[in-house]
């Protein structure tokens, strides 16, 4: 029997969740997840729990089982969280996780301590979706499954792009081929479509970015007000620090998001040299070494002055 089966088997009420503002990794796994047990154990109340769903994720989870309001009901016997690098990052969720009798984490920041009771961590897999794959039977996953998992892997990869993806993490992409799943439409539709607002936005962060230290860092910041200007949300902000990361001579680069008065989520991708998880780790954040963020209260400039000092000491 494998893994997983060998957890849930003596739960019956199980919650799957995982860190706030889900992205591809998280929500891949938390679905793929679902599908498999639901399939396995019809009988047992299995619920998924994650903040908003992005719009562009939601065709993994035609039948929204995914439910954004924690219900006073709820009473796990088992919490599974994916992809939250310690349980704050699990948001609500972190009380029904403290409140299961059993909990475990699939995860693979290397800043992750293991903080749940059974714990699969593994800093050197692409994503939370490639060390799932590895705790399942391969003739176990449908095409559904398949097409969560596949999503997740292509998110946290850059579509197979960053130097996280391994001759392994190929191979697990294969595989997940063969299920027969739509993988260039859904790349596509994830990946590569923006929408005006999203465009817009994306370039007048460009616009108003600046280079420091000689170039080697690019910092730019999006502002309620931006925000506000053309309607849009924290989803329509993915992407912009990747387009920042591959200016040419670039080594780090920072993305401030305004989140309230004086207050920042930090966004940082480093290119080679750089472990921007050290710095977020110090900063009260984490990640992982070439992707990492955390929040940060003062002024612009503070924050920034803040964060190039640490990346000074690395160059
Ligand atoms: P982001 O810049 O939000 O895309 O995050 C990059 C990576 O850093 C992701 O793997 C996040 O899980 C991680 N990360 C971002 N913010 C935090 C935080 N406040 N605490 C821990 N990890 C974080
Ligand atoms: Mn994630
Ligand atoms: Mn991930």
């Amino acid at each position: 029997m494998d893994e997983l089966k060998n957890i849930a088997e003596k739960a019956k009420d199980i919650i799957i969740t995982g860190h706030m503002r889900p992205d591809g990794d998280c929500i891949g796994a938390c679905i793929a997840v679902y599908s498999y047990l639901h399939k396995f154990y019809p009988d047992k109340n299995i619920k998924v729990y994650l903040e908003n769903v992005p719009e562009r994720f939601s065709f993994l989870d035609p039948d929204r089982q995914i439910i954004s309001n924690i219900l006073p009901e709820w009473q796990p016997d088992l919490v599974m969280v994916f992809d939250s690098s310690s349980a704050a990052m699990l948001g609500e969720a972190v009380k029904l996780f403290r409140s299961a009798k059993d909990s475990v984490c699939i995860d693979h920041h290397i800043s992750n301590k293991g903080y749940a009771k059974i714990n699969f961590i593994d800093g050197t897999a692409s994503s939370t979706c490639e060390i799932l794959y590895g705790l399942i039977s391969d003739t176990d996953i449908d095409s559904k499954m398949a097409e969560a998992l596949y999503m997740g892997i292509a998110f946290d990869t850059g579509v197979f792009r960053y130097s996280n993806t391994s001759r392994k993490t190929m191979e697990i992409a294969g595989k997940l081929i063969e299920k027969g799943i739509p993988f260039w439409d859904n790349i596509d539709k994830c990946f590569y479509q923006r929408t005006y607002i999203q465009a817009q936005l994306l370039g007048r962060t460009l616009l108003t970015s600046m280079l420091l230290m000689d170039g080697k860092c690019i910092f730019a910041v999006i502002t309620r007000r931006m925000m506000e200007f053309y309607g849009a949300s924290i989803e329509d902000t993915v992407g912009i620090i990747d387009q920042l990361r591959v200016t040419k001579g670039v080594e780090v680069a920072i993305l401030l998001h305004e989140t309230g008065k004086q207050e920042y989520k930090v966004s940082m991708r480093s290119n080679k040299y750089v472990d921007v998880n050290k710095i977020a780790t110090y900063f009260g954040g984490g990640g992982h070494k070439k992707a990492a963020g955390f929040m940060m209260g003062g002024s612009v400039h503070d924050v920034v002055n803040n964060i190039t000092e640490h990346i000074e000491a690395q160059l």
